[in-house]
């Protein structure tokens, strides 16, 4: 989508601290960290929000939810743990209308 921040990120149009990337998805650093790790995760085909998905999907949030644990091993947060969030719409918080994931870890999160 020409318009979306993070489909610009993906093609590079916009810059961004990668931390992983293959053929369906992305993750780089949030530009405004809520922990000592937090990056974000997003497919690379644009969806709008978690509201989009359909059963069509499951894969990619297969995929994605594997990447996300192996990424967290590797960042060496896995072991304390770690917390998944992704905001839907106005009330929810969602800022950017582009389907992400914050991983959030490193210290203990407040609840
Ligand atoms: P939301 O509020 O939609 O759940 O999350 C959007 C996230 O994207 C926020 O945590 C915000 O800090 C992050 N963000 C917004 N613009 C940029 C950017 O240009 N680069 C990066 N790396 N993160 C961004
Ligand atoms: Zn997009």
């Amino acid at each position: 989508m020409s318009d979306c921040l993070f489909c610009k990120i993906i093609a590079g149009e916009i810059p961004s601290s990668k931390v992983y990337e293959d053929d369906v998805c992305y993750a780089f650093n949030d530009i405004d960290p809520q922990a000592p790790t937090h990056f974000l995760v997003i497919p690379k085909q644009h969806i709008d929000s978690a509201a989009a998905l359909t059963e069509s999907d499951a894969a990619l949030l297969g995929h994605i939810y594997a990447v996300i644990a192996d990424l967290c091993r590797q960042l060496g947060v896995a072991e304390n743990g770690y917390r998944v969030v992704t905001n839907v719409g106005a009330d929810g918080g969602q800022s950017v209308k582009h389907l992400h994931f914050h991983v959030l870890g490193g210290e203990k999160l407040p609840v």
